[in-house]
């Protein structure tokens, strides 16, 4: 929800702008049109010695539960950038990308989630700000019950199959809402 113009602060209102079929944010007195669309929120899935990091939330929504290092991507980054960068941030870990290996679109929240494979340079790590713990799991001890994300769960369960097979591939989904509020 966009209420006030991004240009010049007036109030907007929403309607279809011609040559559109959805209903924008325009800007009543200089008529910008605020598009909205989905927001790519990039991770990945960081292997140590069979191991793979994992760090508990410290911050909403989620607080307290098990993710992957992920995050929204920044401007100016490639979607490799934003998967390291928020691996140094959340898990004070310095990961090299092997490759893409699963894509969850989240219509209801306008969202994509995109993680990559790889490993980590080296077992270092520690909880960044918006980490309370940061901790390499075994596929055995992965907290299957505390996970964070529906998006994370789908990651690790193709990950944990393929890793069997010894043979990664690219794995895509979509979630849709769940009764209850997550
Ligand atoms: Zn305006």
């Amino acid at each position: 929800m966009i209420r006030y113009c991004s240009v010049c602060g007036a109030p907007t209102t929403s309607n279809i702008p011609e040559g559109d079929n959805r209903h924008r944010h325009v800007c009543s007195s200089c008529g910008f049109i605020h598009y909205e669309n989905p927001r790519l929120v990039v991770g990945c899935v960081a292997e140590f010695d069979g191991r793979i990091l994992m760090c508990r939330r410290a911050i909403e929504p989620r607080h307290g539960y098990w993710t992957l290092p992920a995050g929204f991507m920044e401007n100016g980054e490639t979607t490799t950038d934003a998967a390291t960068r928020e691996t140094d941030e959340e898990a004070g870990a310095r990961v090299a990308i092997d490759a893409p290996f699963a894509l969850v679109s989240i219509p209801h929240i306008h969202q994509v989630h995109l993680f990559y494979r790889g490993r980590l340079c080296s077992p270092d790590f520690a909880a960044g700000d918006e980490s309370l713990e940061v901790a390499l799991v075994s596929p055995t001890e992965i907290p299957w019950e505390t996970l964070a994300f529906r998006s994370v769960r789908f990651c690790l369960e193709r990950y944990l199959m393929d890793r069997q097979t010894g043979c990664f591939g690219f794995h895509e989904s979509s979630l849709e809402p769940l009764n209850e509020a997550h």
